[in-house]
């Protein structure tokens, strides 16, 4: 099989960049795309993204982040529109914790593209950001904003300038072994390919039932807070910080708002994003109303607007990039945990090495290599 023929199920995030590195590759690729790339209601929503070096929980992230800010640097030499604004980004760790040494060590390896900020510091330079007294700052100088509807149209725009092409609005219902190739059903058409690349997003598991135990949809609430009368938010950047509570934040793009989310353990449980409830009730506000009053003594104290959006996770928070348990010539890559936008150029990338299996760095041996574990 010289050139296979492949589809991408699912061109979000990870999806358009696959397409993108198969295009740039020769190869005749297919994307399947619920609505159209840049849609809001799936993982990206919601106006941006952090792009950040500095890393919390696992230091072998570093390199995937380095080849992808090469690759977000191609991808822009293909677009009109900016697709990151990288002025800089704050994360903030308490003193003693795991999260903190990862951080310091990253900051270390960094030199000086990373600043250590004290206490004193971060008051002085940073006043919009309270802290509580364990707490410490590092500035990220080529961390920022990544815009994700236009980074993802942009991925789908270069991969049909190379030769794919994208079924919008085409929802694939089946995926199955037909002899040596795989056939793609949707409402009204089925296909047949040499091999399949799902990129569904929290759609996965409903898509591909075996894949359920391994990955936990789950929905994310955006919020955004206006600063307060005789305030403004020209003391606030993008940042992200680890403990008490995780939560990271990005100004808008016009500085007339904050945007925040928090971590893991506030996210609801779903079955996926077709049925799951969006409707906000106010319990559902509490731990970022209570975050806000904590930290952001210049912002309001109830949002101006709020959206969900829909991510899966995996028990290790590591991503699934890995062959389907039981049909081949399927890829599956699911599972991005809260952290694939800023890797996505090269995690698409490694998705088009390992469909076409090329060689595959070494440096992504923990990704591909991961045993992953049912919830
Ligand atoms: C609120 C929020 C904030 C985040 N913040 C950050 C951050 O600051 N930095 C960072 O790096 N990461 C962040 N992330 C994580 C990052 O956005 C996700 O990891 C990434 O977007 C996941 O990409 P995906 O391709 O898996 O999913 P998606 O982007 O949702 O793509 C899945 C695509 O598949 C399509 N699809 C699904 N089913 C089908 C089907 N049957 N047929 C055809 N098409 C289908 C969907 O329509 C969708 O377009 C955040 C995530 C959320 C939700």
């Amino acid at each position: 099989m010289n050139t296979p023929r492949i589809a991408v199920i699912g061109t979000g995030t990870i999806g358009a960049q696959v397409l993108w590195q198969l295009a740039r590759r020769g190869v005749d690729a297919v994307g399947y795309e619920l609505y159209s790339p840049g849609h809001p209601r799936g993982a990206a929503g919601g106006e941006s993204r952090l792009f950040r070096y500095i890393e919390l929980e696992d230091m072998r992230y570093l390199p995937v982040v380095r080849r992808a800010d090469e690759l977000w640097n191609e991808l822009q030499e293909t677009a009109l529109p900016r697709l990151r604004s990288l002025d800089g980004a704050l994360t903030i760790v308490e003193e003693g914790t795991v999260a903190s040494t990862t951080a310091l060590e990253s900051a270390e390896l960094l030199g000086d593209r990373a600043e250590v900020l004290s206490q004193d510091d971060m008051r002085r330079q940073y006043p919009d950001f309270r802290l509580h007294e364990n707490e410490f700052g590092i500035l990220d100088r080529d961390a920022g904003t990544i815009y994700p509807d236009r980074a993802i149209q942009a991925a789908a725009n270069a991969a049909i300038e190379m030769g794919a092409s994208i079924r919008t609005e085409s929802r694939v219902t089946g995926i199955e072994q037909r002899g040596a190739q795989v056939r793609v059903t949707t409402g009204d058409s089925d296909e047949l390919f040499d091999k399949v690349v799902v990129a569904a997003g929290a759609w996965t598991s409903a898509l591909l039932p075996e894949m359920a135990p391994l990955l936990a949809p789950r929905r994310l609430l955006s919020t955004w807070f206006l600063p307060r009368p005789g305030s403004d938010l020209s003391g606030l950047v993008p940042y992200i910080r680890a403990a008490p509570n995780y939560s990271y934040g990005l100004p808008t793009a016009d500085g007339s708002a904050m945007k925040l989310g928090l971590g893991f353990a506030n996210h609801k449980v779903v079955e996926s994003p077709d049925s799951a409830d969006v409707r906000v009730v106010e319990s559902d506000l509490t731990a970022v109303r209570e975050l806000v009053r904590d930290f952001f003594p210049n912002l309001e104290s109830y949002p101006m607007r709020i959206n969900p959006y829909f991510e899966s996770y995996t028990q290790s928070r590591i991503e699934y990039v890995g062959k389907h348990p039981s049909t081949n010539n399927v890829l599956v890559m699911a599972g991005f945990s809260g952290k694939g936008f800023k890797t996505s150029p090269a995690i698409g990338e490694l998705g088009a090495q390992f469909v076409l299996e090329q060689e595959i760095s070494e440096e992504y041996s923990f990704i591909v290599g991961q045993d992953h574990q049912p919830f």
